[in-house]
């Protein structure tokens, strides 16, 4: 008998003939991930869904949990294969499955039947009946209930024969890979991490800048970011991370500007220097992890003065949720506790007592003209001056 894990997808099911690529797509990010952890795994692709099969050494647990981490899978059910299927062996084979499966065999199940193979004795109903009687007759506090089980036993029969019953919830989305690449705008908070996250989950690459201004802003403070950034590389693959030294820019605005612009100035500058090395790197869009009205520079007024800068899509996956709900996410990937770490953020540094919230364009765009001597240079500067940080997911 082989251990093996069924993988159900959903949305890729509707590509009509681009379908292939997606499904490919698919068993690339599944071989990838599996290839990081103990184990020997064959990827195929059959009838609408993959399926691993495992060898060697390998902890039932932990595959379970990678592959709840590859975009594109809906379901993950662990599955036994049976060579041999002629009846007397796949019942036995069916029920050591369950026993196995399951500490306690009390519940109510029903058996569910699929029959490819039309030669098989038995029809889908009569296997159902068939393995029905036999696991109620081995296990004495099974029972059936065929409207509301607690527990369905799935039996395939094709070339092979199949049986899985346990479904584990998959992240969804799209598989890596099918949707290009954007540029993320990651500071050590605990929001944009997971707006990265949730644009890869959509098939989307991800490149990512951090604004670093030492002194003001400690190694500690950077290797947080740094954390994070290898944190969601588990959903979102191969990062470069490009790390700009943003200090002379930000002590420029401060002793040009008024400092109540500082922030929003601040941030035009960094939409603009992170659009160059999206293009640079062949992204189509920026990903920040803005949302309305939670602070003074994401005000919708502040929000569209940044965004007059960037001629590149600006994707704001949060922009409408509140806090809390991002909590849940950043709790739920794993990236919370790092974010909370107290390491002081470039933006927190001069910032004004009382920032505009209601910044308009035309005032700012003035403002801005007071830095017109050194700023292009000094930009030119921490872009070539950056360093590349290779996370490998
Ligand atoms: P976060 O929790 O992501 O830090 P925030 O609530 O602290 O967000 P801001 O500090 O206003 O909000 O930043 C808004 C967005 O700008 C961030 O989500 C991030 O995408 C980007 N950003 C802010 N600071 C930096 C930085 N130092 N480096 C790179 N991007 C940054
Ligand atoms: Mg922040």
């Amino acid at each position: 008998m082989v251990q093996g894990f069924l993988l159900k997808y959903a949305e890729i099911g509707i590509k009509g003939k681009n379908r292939y690529k997606f499904e490919n797509a698919l068993c690339e990010q599944v071989k990838i991930k599996l290839s990081k952890i103990d184990g020997d795994y064959t990827v195929v692709r059959e009838q609408g869904r993959i399926y691993a099969e495992a060898s060697g050494s390998f902890d039932f647990d932990e595959v379970v949990e990678e592959l709840k981490k590859v975009a594109g899978i809906t379901a993950i059910s662990p599955v036994e294969v049976i060579e041999d299927k002629s009846w007397d062996n796949l019942k036995k084979a069916a029920g050591d499955f369950i026993e196995k499966q399951y500490d306690k065999t009390d519940f109510s199940f029903k058996v569910k039947a699929k029959r490819s193979d039309k030669h098989y004795i038995y029809t889908s109903p009569e296997v159902c009946i068939e393995m029905g009687a036999y696991l109620l007759g081995r296990f004495g506090g099974l029972k059936v209930d065929v409207h509301n089980p607690d527990v369905y036993i799935w039996i395939e029969i094709r070339d092979k024969a199949y049986v899985y019953s346990k479904v584990y919830q998959g992240l969804g989305g799209m598989p890596l890979g099918t949707a290009g690449k954007a540029m993320l705008l990651l500071s050590g908070g605990i929001d944009s991490p997971v707006a990265g996250y949730m644009v890869s989950r959509r098939g989307v690459n991800i490149d990512a800048v951090y604004f670093h201004a030492p002194p003001y802003t400690s190694e500690r403070a950077k290797q947080k970011v740094v954390d994070l950034a290898e944190l969601i590389s588990q959903y979102t693959g191969k990062i470069n991370l490009y790390v700009v030294n943003f200090t002379d820019i930000q002590m420029y605005i401060y002793e040009q500007c008024p400092h109540e612009e500082l922030t929003i100035i601040m941030r035009r500058y960094m939409m603009r220097i992170a659009e160059e090395f999206a293009v640079n790197n062949n992204c189509m869009g920026l990903i920040t992890g803005e949302s309305i009205g939670q602070v003074a520079s994401q005000t919708m007024q502040s929000l569209a003065v940044t965004n007059e800068v960037c001629t590149m899509p600006v994707y704001r996956p949060l922009i409408a949720f509140d806090k809390q709900d991002i909590v849940n996410i950043a709790e739920k990937i794993g990236t919370f506790e790092t974010s909370i770490q107290p390491y002081e953020d470039c933006c927190t540094i001069f910032v004004a007592k009382h920032p505009v919230t209601k910044p308009v364009a035309e005032v700012i765009r003035k403002s801005e003209k007071k830095l017109e001597e050194k700023i292009d240079e000094m930009v030119r500067e921490a872009v070539n001056t950056a360093e590349k940080i290779e996370i490998d997911g």
